[in-house]
């Protein structure tokens, strides 16, 4: 295992998810590990993503729970909200995190080094000034929110300075209809903003099931978010302290923020990769096999940086699957069927495996179930909000090859669920299961009705 020609086993750049993950089962295999980090240890995921977003969403849940509370027999005063307290607990807690990063990696006696690192070739980077060798090179330096270049662009913000705003926009504009546009959405109008969303498709989060799209689409309508679909932006204006946006329809929307929730890009300019000879594709996606090898035998990528399945949890997986490889002597290949998936919109939604549309490219026959009912809360509530469950089954094998949730504690179920899917689990397997009573999850073991 040791190496004396390189200073290190393995070199890692990027301390987010996948990077992380894959420099502390390195080390703990026995590795001699560094790794850079330019920004904040944890990466996107803790620092602007999934971590202070779902406690955004916490947040602004709770203007539901108060409006529904008082059908459960409850009065309460009036409420206010403090956005800068928000963000003074949200930035205490993800420095907590930073720590406990930090600490996980020094606990493994992996080197963190903070500074830009840059490939010079196949076993060197160049940081702060050293140049520093390894024996193998793990690009996990994640993405960056794009920004389509139209007039006035400068005007508008992404998701990293969404999360600290100094103050809660009154009106909120958001371009984009990807898992960070509709989650923003819910987040703003949860906390009391007037939220528009423009969206350049007939119907956002392209890929999810269309029944779901369709019903979030119309939740998100009826709570009092303005939809704005098939169109996009052509401009940003400065109007005193708003912002003028033109739409392609050639109307207009006057707001105090715009955010630009216009998907993200690999974040791999000026990192080397042409010195080391590593290939990528046209939008900087870097290229790997099912190893997350690159072309180069020595350098490996893992994470957003690859632009596979860009969620967290893919990442750690990869990363593990790397250091598995390199240094735990198990060769371990990714596979990316059945993750499961939730977007933290109001109410959220949550997925496993196939939609009805691609389950039916795929299979000659496929039994669609489908339920649609008010979950037990909304009755005292007033809530006149569905929850829509579906379940897609391979007509020939009876195997379950897809569900998708909508409505409160999507996300929560729908782990469970993908267990039943990695295990091949059939749908009378799921009609054999015992529901837990009362919830909105026993739906998934008594639908038997076919929908299609
Ligand atoms: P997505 O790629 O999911 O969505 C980008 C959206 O922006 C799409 O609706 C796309 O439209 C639209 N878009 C792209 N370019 C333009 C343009 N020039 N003008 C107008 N609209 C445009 O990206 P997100 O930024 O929402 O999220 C990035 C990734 O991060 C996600 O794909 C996901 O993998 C991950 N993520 C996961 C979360 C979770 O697990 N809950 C939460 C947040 C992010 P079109 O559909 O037409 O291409």
């Amino acid at each position: 295992m040791i190496m004396p020609d390189f200073d290190y086993d393995m070199f890692v750049i990027g301390a987010g998810s996948g990077g992380v993950r894959a420099a502390r089962m390195s080390a703990q295999f026995g590795a001699r590990v560094a790794i850079a980090e330019e920004r904040y240890l944890g990466g996107t995921c803790v620092n602007v993503g999934c971590v202070p977003k779902k406690l955004f969403v916490y947040a602004s849940h709770i203007s539901e729970e108060m409006r529904d509370a008082k059908g459960l027999g409850w009065s309460l005063p009036p409420a206010t909200f403090d956005w800068p307290t928000l963000i003074a607990n949200k930035n205490t807690e993800i420095d907590r995190l930073n720590g406990v990063y930090d600490k996980l990696l020094k606990d493994r006696n992996v080197e963190v080094l903070h500074g830009r690192a840059r490939l010079i070739d196949p076993h060197a980077v160049a940081i702060n000034d050293r140049t520093l060798t390894a024996r193998y090179i793990l690009i996990a330096a994640g993405s960056r929110p794009h920004v389509p270049d139209i007039p006035g662009c400068e005007l508008g913000i992404t998701s990293d300075e969404a999360f600290f705003l100094k103050t809660l926009p009154k009106r909120v504009l958001i371009i984009g209809g990807g898992y960070i546009a509709v989650e923003f959405a819910g987040i703003f109008h949860g906390l009391g903003a007037h939220v528009t969303q423009t969206y350049r498709g007939p119907l956002f989060l392209r890929g999810f099931d269309d029944d779901v799209r369709q019903a979030l689409a119309e939740a998100m309508a009826a709570r009092g978010i303005d939809l704005r679909l098939d169109r996009n932006v052509t401009r940003l204006e400065k109007s005193n302290d708003a912002i003028i946006v033109t739409l392609t329809d050639g109307s207009t929307v006057e707001t105090d923020c715009v955010l630009f929730a216009t998907g993200r890009e690999p974040y791999t300019r000026d990192l080397g990769l042409e010195a080391a000879g590593v290939e990528a594709d046209p939008r900087g996606a870097i290229r790997v096999d099912a190893h997350s090898k690159t072309n180069i035998d020595s350098v490996y990528a893992v994470g957003d940086v690859t632009n596979r399945m860009n969620l967290t949890p893919v990442a750690l997986a990869e990363g593990m699957a790397v250091a598995k490889t390199l240094f735990g002597n198990q060769p371990t290949a990714m596979h990316y069927h059945n993750i499961p998936t939730a977007v933290f919109s109001q109410p959220p939604i949550a997925t496993v495996g196939l939609t009805e549309k691609h389950a039916r490219q795929a299979y000659d026959d496929v039994n669609v179930y489908r339920s649609s009912f008010y979950p037990l809360k909304s009755a005292l509530a007033g809530r006149r909000e569905k929850t829509l469950m579906k379940i897609i089954v391979d007509a020939a094998t009876d195997r379950v090859l897809g569900v998708h949730i909508m409505g409160p504690d999507a996300a929560e179920m729908i782990q469970g669920v993908a267990i039943a899917l990695q295990c091949g689990a059939t749908k009378s397997q799921f009609d054999a299961t015992i529901g837990v009573h009362p919830t909105s999850a026993e739906e998934l073991v008594t639908m038997r009705t076919r929908a299609d």
